[in-house]
Formats: structure tokens, C-alpha cells, sequence
């Protein structure tokens, strides 16, 4: 049993849930699930970014207290989570009083190592980002990011001593061909760190709504709250104790994933690596930078009106149908595009005509030839011809175990998708009903068992995928959830009972 730690980001609270959330957080969840499956200890940490100029600002035009705001956003997510079941096992908020201590513990501890100084920023900052920007990073004057207006800014702050990481950071995600994923953001970073690398201000006294600076026996000449990005990143720690309970942060750290989008790669695979290099601490396994969701060949915006409620989709095709469209139709790691016509075609055919209808045709002739109780097994009894379905099935785990492995998500379920799709060719192949006919009634049996065998082992597979949906079939089939390592092969003996067939995806038109 190995202890798997995966992490989704934190998000921003200054915007209610979107797809783009969603996505991240399915992801996780399927991550999770599979390594539960398989028998791991797994740790899944999701949570809410809580501080910042923008909250502030948000909180005031709406006449609220930051606290306020954020306790209703905060809602909205788990709101969400539970509606998408998404199985995290801790909402780690940056407001929480463990997470503020740690903060400022870690500070400190970066601070007496010599990797944070007092020194005088002077920038172009852009306020609704957070962010300063130097000369040749402005556009035109603009925000690089956002396009606004820049202001001259000098204060005293705090930096983080980002540059004298530079050769042991690009040096490790060389050696580590597997640290950055894909492998294409993984050259990204690589050509941004060769780039050169300038030392990090990581304190703001502009703004009140964040972590204070703790003490550090020095003379200031205002009070300074932590930089929002740097309070952010160190969720991934506090929230399993750091500093507080070795044991349980020795449980979980290094983080096995940490999932994140693709514009916030910067962060997570050059300044958190650093941070963490600065704390002596070990580097996550992997870092997956995943693409956009685009509707309509468009990146879905909340100034263009094109953003996808998660809920919509959920209530028009399930829970489960969102789930499997965002995981078998966008290739994990690249872009990919939401559409309804899409949505439509994969809800028919894979989901009800493929996965329901065997489902439903099998329990059928079940219920037709033997009155819903499992017949004699004897496999010895069968031809190469009719044997087929096992092999395909036990060829499927190997394939899967590995594209698992490699995040290759969308490929897992076409190769589950293949094998439903041969299991209903072997019905035809097999004609059950005409060996009925014939009353070749021990053939008709095995050949219904290896049926049976195969739907418990493809739904276990997509249990991850879609665990409402696995549990709909168990149900069906007269299996506890509960059962141990349901993705083997004989679990149905001679006399066992089967529940009537309902269907699982009925057909949209
Ligand atoms: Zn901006």
C-alpha cells in the first residue's frame, strides 16, 4: 500500500465555480479514485485561495466584510464538489488559522535561512492582477496579462531569493524528465528559467486583507502582509501539517500529482520547486499542467458570457455523463472544446447504446434463461472463439495500469469503450438466444458468465470515471460496492442472484 498525495490548486474565490474548476477537480477525483482502487493510501487536498487586493475590493463594491465574501464563495464550491462527487478528503481554506500559522512559521524559517530579505521594490504594477511588471515585461505600458493600466510603484517588501535557485532548478527538471507533465510545458519552463531568473517580492503593505508578516525583530516602516501567490502555494504543506506534525506530513509530502492549468505553470514549477528547495523539503513527483476548455473555438470568459455552468450540463445529461465527456473527449493535457452536439453523440452511443445496452441485454437474457440466477461454469467446456472476452479483459488491466501511469485518461476509457464494444459483438457472435433455441443450455451458461465477468470488470474500471454509475451496475448485478478487487476476473458461482435490468443512460433525442 503506497501513500498517494494529489492536490488540485487552490482557487480563487473571486469568481464562482466554472468548468475550467470543474475539470481540474474531476480529474483529481478519477486520480483519486483509481489509487483507491488499487488498494493505496491516498490523500486528495482540494481548497479555496481566500486572500488579496481583489477580494478586498470585490467585498467593498459589494458592501460585505472579505469574510463574508469568501464564506459564500467558499459555499458555492463545496456546493459543487458534492454535486460533482468529488471524494476530497480535505478543503484546505487560506483563511483557516492552521494554515495563516504555518505561513507565518514558514516565513520565518525561509527568512533565518537566508532566502527572504528586506529591500525596496520600485515597479510597474498592475493592481486587478497583483502582480508588478518590469519594463520590458509591459505591453505598451499595458498589463501583460490583462491589457490595463500600469502605475509606478516604490515600496519596501519583502523578497524571496528566487535567482539563487536558478541552476539547481533548471539541473533538476532536466534530470527529472518526469517532474514537469507534458513533456511540452515541461520545455516551457525550462526556456523561462534559462531566460533568468530575478528575485521575488513577496510582501505587499498596500493591502490588509492577507497573512501579516510576522515578527522578525526587524525595524519596518509599515506593517506587510504576504504576498497572495506565496501564501497560496504553501497550502499544499500546511494543509498536511508542516512544521506542526511530522508524522503526518512525512505520510503524505513529496506530493505524488499536483494538478494544475496551464497559466499557472510558473508558478508551481519555478517558484514552489524553489520554495520548497529552500526549505530543504523534496519536490513533488509529478506536476501536470493541463489545457483550456474552449466553447465555440473561444476560451470561455466571464467578460465574453460564454462560460459553461457545470450545473446546466449535470442536470441535462447526469453527473456522470459531464464526468466521462471531460475525460474521454478533451486528451488530458492538451485544449479542448465543450459542445452540446458532442455531449449528445457521446451520451447515445457510448453511454446508452454501448455501455447501457449491454448492460440491459445481458441482465435481459438473464433474467429470460435462467430467471435472474447465475448457471454452472465450466470453462473448459468453451472454444477459443468463445473465450475471447476474458482475454480481451485481462489485456485491458495491463493497458490500463500503464496509461494511468502516464496521465493518458482518454485513452483509458477508449480501450474500456473497445472492449464493451466486443463484448456486445460476442452477443452477436454468439447468438445466446439461438443456443436457447437449441437448448445447449451449459454453453449458453458460460457464455452469459463470461458476459457477466466482463460488465463487472469494464464498470469497475470506470468506477473512477463514473462512480454513480458503477454503483447503478453493482447494483444491478447483486455486488456489494464493498466487495475487494471487483477488476478480477471470476467473481459469479453457480446459483448467485441477479437483480431486473433498468436502464442506466436512457437515450436523448
Ligand atoms: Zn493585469
Amino acid at each position: 500500500m503506497k501513500n498517494i498525495f494529489i492536490t488540485t490548486p487552490i482557487y480563487y474565490v473571486n469568481d464562482v465555480p466554472h468548468i475550467g474548476h470543474s475539470y481540474t477537480t474531476i480529474i483529481a477525483d478519477v486520480l483519486s479514485r483509481y489509487q483507491r482502487l488499487l488498494g493505496n493510501n491516498v490523500f486528495f487536498l482540494t481548497g479555496t485561495d481566500e486572500h488579496g487586493q481583489k477580494i478586498e475590493k470585490s467585498a467593498e463594491q459589494r458592501g460585505l466584510q472579505p469574510r463574508e465574501l469568501v464564506d459564500s464563495v467558499v459555499l458555492r464550491y463545496k456546493e459543487l464538489w458534492e454535486k460533482l462527487n468529488i471524494s476530497y478528503d480535505y478543503f484546505v481554506r487560506t483563511t483557516d488559522e492552521q494554515h495563516k500559522r504555518i505561513v507565518q512559521e514558514v516565513f520565518q524559517k525561509i527568512y533565518e535561512k537566508g532566502y527572504i530579505y528586506l529591500g525596496n521594490y520600485e515597479g510597474l504594477y498592475c493592481s486587478p492582477c497583483e502582480s508588478y511588471f518590469t519594463a520590458t515585461q509591459a505591453v505598451e505600458g499595458k498589463c501583460p496579462d490583462c491589457g490595463r493600466d500600469l502605475v509606478l510603484l516604490q515600496e519596501e517588501a519583502f523578497f524571496f531569493k528566487l535567482s539563487a535557485f536558478q541552476d539547481k532548478l533548471l539541473a533538476y527538471i532536466k534530470q527529472n524528465e518526469q517532474f514537469v507533465l507534458p513533456h511540452t510545458r515541461k520545455n516551457e519552463v525550462v526556456s523561462f528559467i534559462e531566460q533568468g531568473l530575478e528575485d521575488l517580492c513577496i510582501s505587499r503593505s498596500s493591502i490588509s486583507w492577507g497573512i501579516e508578516v510576522p515578527e522578525l525583530g526587524i525595524e519596518l516602516k509599515n506593517k506587510h502582509y504576504i504576498y497572495v501567490w506565496f501564501d497560496a502555494l504553501l497550502n499544499y504543506i500546511t494543509a498536511i501539517q508542516y512544521m506542526e506534525n511530522e508524522k503526518v506530513f512525512q505520510q503524505h509530502w513529496p506530493a505524488y500529482v499536483q494538478l494544475i492549468g496551464k497559466d499557472i505553470l510558473k508558478f508551481h514549477c519555478i517558484i514552489w520547486p524553489a520554495m520548497l528547495m529552500a526549505l530543504d523539503l523534496e519536490l513533488p513527483e509529478h506536476v501536470f499542467g493541463h489545457g483550456f476548455i474552449y466553447q465555440g473555438g473561444e476560451k470561455m470568459s466571464k467578460s465574453k458570457g460564454n462560460v459553461l455552468d457545470p450545473n446546466k450540463i449535470i442536470e441535462e445529461y447526469s453527473v456522470d455523463a459531464f464526468r466521462y465527456y471531460i475525460t474521454r473527449e478533451i486528451v488530458f493535457g492538451l485544449d479542448g472544446t465543450y459542445s452540446d452536439v458532442n455531449m449528445r453523440q457521446r451520451y447515445n452511443s457510448d453511454l446508452a447504446n454501448d455501455f447501457g445496452n449491454l448492460l440491459n441485454r445481458t441482465l435481459s437474457m438473464m433474467g429470460r434463461y435462467f430467471e435472474f440466477k447465475v448457471g454452472k461454469s465450466n470453462e473448459a467446456q468453451l472454444s477459443e472463439a468463445e473465450l475471447i472476452l476474458k482475454k480481451e479483459v485481462h489485456d485491458l488491466e495491463i493497458r490500463i495500469r500503464q496509461n494511468m501511469q502516464d496521465f493518458k485518461l482518454s485513452i483509458v476509457l477508449e480501450d474500456i469503450f473497445s472492449v464493451i464494444r466486443k463484448a456486445n459483438k460476442y452477443i452477436e457472435d454468439n447468438m445466446p438466444w439461438k443456443l436457447y433455441k437449441e437448448e445447449q443450455i451449459d454453453k449458453l451458461s458460460n457464455i452469459m458468465i463470461q458476459l457477466l465477468e466482463t460488465i463487472k470488470v469494464v464498470t469497475t474500471w470506470l468506477s473512477p470515471f463514473m462512480p454513480q454509475t458503477a454503483q447503478k451496475v453493482y447494483e444491478q448485478l447483486n455486488i456489494s460496492w464493498q466487495e475487494k478487487n471487483l477488476y478480477n476476473w471470476g467473481y459469479f458461482k453457480e446459483g448467485m442472484l441477479l437483480n431486473k435490468p433498468e436502464p442506466l443512460f436512457p437515450r436523448k433525442e
